[in-house]
């Protein structure tokens, strides 16, 4: 599955471990964790911080890149928590705490945790819609096989269309779609999203009319090049796809698998 072997630096080391998260998290740059803010993000510098967090001017709270993820607020190093996600997600028959605690050099309380945890995150009991109580849902779609989007030329290739749906700071899933229209795709934003979210999309046609029955539309004019304005913007579930595409794709697939 992912090309990542297990001495690439997210895996050994924490800076490089936070760093490629934000790559992967943040692919069109930092947005705030807890108002989805895309403006006045700022570094924080300075030997008195931590390293790796951000402010945002919007809701003038600090965040980093863990936070919202099942690696938030943990003593144990982000690499660790990387490569035990990656151990869990590729190995077909499952990896007990006692094998992590062996592989990663921890304790086998810690192993147990993380395990636990991990688990959860790849375990989508929660079918209710999503974005209830005001939440945000972002919506998109990518293909998926040995044919890329960026593939010139004719031919069909093996690619296949997927609807996402992603809740900031909760829960994402995967469709198959036959064709990415309307005709496909407004039943399962329907069927998945809560009426009382705000949904987040792209300026494709067909978010157009199932849009207006949500308690907000947010379109992001990615054709004039806009990658979004404050809270109105799809950098979520396009950052879920670069970490689908990229390192941990095994993860997803759990999460998804049913759908897909
Ligand atoms: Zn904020």
């Amino acid at each position: 599955m992912s090309s990542a072997n297990l001495t690439a630096p997210q895996f050994t080391d924490e800076t490089a471990a936070r760093e490629h998260l934000e790559a992967l998290r943040w692919p069109n740059g930092v947005f705030c964790a807890h108002c989805g803010s895309f403006d006045g993000i700022t570094k924080m510098q300075g030997k008195s911080h931590r390293p790796g967090l951000w402010n945002c001017n919007a809701c003038r709270k600090p965040f980093s890149v863990t936070i919202g993820t099942v690696y938030e607020r943990s003593h144990i190093p982000l690499h660790k928590w990387l490569l035990a996600t990656h151990l869990m997600a590729s190995s077909k028959k499952g990896i007990s705490a006692h094998q992590l605690h062996r592989l990663l050099g921890i304790t086998y309380k810690s192993a147990w945790f993380m395990a636990h945890r991990i688990r959860e995150a790849m375990d989508d009991n929660n079918t209710a819609p999503m974005g209830g109580n005001g939440g945000t849902v972002e919506a998109d779609e990518t293909y998926i096989g040995t044919k890329t989007a960026h593939t010139k030329g004719q031919g069909t290739g093996h690619k296949h269309a997927v609807v996402t749906l992603v809740e900031r700071n909760g829960r994402a899933r995967s469709f198959k779609v036959d064709k990415v229209t309307a005709r496909d795709i407004v039943p399962i934003v329907r069927a998945n999203v809560d009426k009382d979210a705000k949904l987040m999309t792209d300026e494709a046609r067909h978010y157009w009319q199932v849009g207006t029955e949500f308690a907000e539309h947010g379109r992001v004019a990615h054709k004039r090049g806009e990658y979004g304005r404050g809270d109105v913007h799809t950098n979520t579930v396009e950052g879920f796809y670069s970490i689908f595409k990229r390192g941990m794709k095994g993860v997803y697939q759990h999460c998804s698998e049913r759908h897909l």
